[in-house]
């Protein structure tokens, strides 16, 4: 600065002064990048000691008694915009630069994804609600069972040849996650004499290996009815209520019998293919057979009564189960039961009207 260190004495050339202090300070003010530069850039203009302000305050001295109060004015402008422009320059400087972006206003908005109920979740609602008119009620039991509740009491003893149908994965020998919902009927039926009018629905777990009709952990529903004189005749017109009602339509349904350790007799339950009405021999959904196994069913065994003290004399009953996502595989007509858990929202919401 040409004029710096010249002793003044007119108010003019101080004025001048100023401004050149005022255009060299803008132009440093510009290259501060950083905490440190910024520092610099204080002490140079405010520092108490040396700061080019606190020579100019010294100056005064040398101008005329009149002229001062005008010149002291000056100063204190300088100073107050020198002031506000290194706050700035701070406030820049130390906000982190993710923070500069988040509150960029001109940034377009984020979108909230909203979810959907799950559709298997709604399909075992719509069960729900159809044995809860028929005045079941629902209960609930643990995902890890004992040895004991998951075969033992339902009549599978160890080493039954019946133990390797279930692909059972075990905590501990004697600890194992629920294979199926049926331990929950022994649960019930400990705890409550009959008539009992339950149904179970939950998670189960099995060894196996995800394909489109098999997955290690689906849902399933099981029921349970025992009363004096409950026969065959009270199964097949509960499930055949059940399955129209589901299904809403008058569609086919046949008993083939089967084997479980659990009930005697027993039979498996087919509903016609809703797809193609058993007249597609390529049919995906059927494979061509014309029927879907839906259901697993059968009068309970007498052992099984015995196992928690109910007395088979005077009581009988029946029990079904079937599997959640399995039965939503037909009814929505998804290829495959892996979309269930993928969580694609573009999936999932499809379901939220139905
Ligand atoms: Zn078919």
């Amino acid at each position: 600065m040409k004029t710096k260190g010249k002793a003044l004495s007119n108010i003019k050339d101080f004025k001048l002064k100023i401004e050149e202090y005022k255009e060299a300070f803008k132009n440093a003010s510009v290259k501060v990048k950083d905490e440190k530069s910024l520092q610099e850039l204080r002490n140079l203009y405010l520092s108490r000691k040396k700061g080019y302000l606190r020579v100019l305050f010294d100056e005064l001295k040398t101008l005329k008694p009149t002229d001062r109060p005008k010149a002291g004015q000056l100063i204190n402008g300088l100073k107050n915009y020198i002031q506000k422009r290194l706050q700035s320059l701070e406030k820049r400087i130390k906000v982190p630069k993710r923070l500069i972006r988040e509150i960029d206003l001109t940034l377009p908005g984020r979108n909230r994804y909203w979810g959907a109920p799950h559709p298997v979740l709604l399909f075992q609602e719509e069960i729900e609600r159809i044995f809860l008119a028929m005045g079941f009620s629902i209960e609930d039991g643990p995902e890890i069972e004992t040895d004991y509740y998951n075969f033992e009491a339902l009549n599978f003893p160890p080493h039954h040849p019946a133990r390797d149908d279930w692909d059972t994965l075990y905590i501990t020998d004697d600890l194992l996650l629920r294979t199926h919902t049926s331990p929950v009927q022994i649960r019930v039926m400990e705890k409550q004499k009959p008539p009992i009018r339950v149904i179970n629905p939950g998670k189960v777990f099995r060894k196996e290996a995800p394909d489109p009709t098999h997955l290690p952990m689906f849902f399933q529903l099981e029921g349970l009815v025992v009363d004096k004189d409950i026969t065959f005749a009270h199964l097949k017109g509960t499930l055949e209520f059940f399955l129209r009602t589901l299904f809403l339509e008058k569609i086919n349904i046949r008993f083939r019998p089967a084997f479980f350790p659990f009930t005697e007799p027993s039979a498996e339950v087919d509903i016609e293919c809703t797809v193609c009405g058993g007249k597609n021999r390529e049919c995906r959904v059927c494979g061509g057979e014309g029927w879907i196994e839906i259901l697993g069913s059968g009068m309970v065994d007498p052992q099984v009564l015995k196992n928690v003290n109910i007395d088979p004399e005077q009581y009988s009953g029946f029990a079904f189960g079937l599997g959640i996502d399995r039965t939503a595989l037909f009814a929505y007509e998804i290829q495959d039961m892996r979309y269930f858990y993928e969580n694609d929202l573009r999936f999932i919401r499809q379901f939220a009207q139905k």
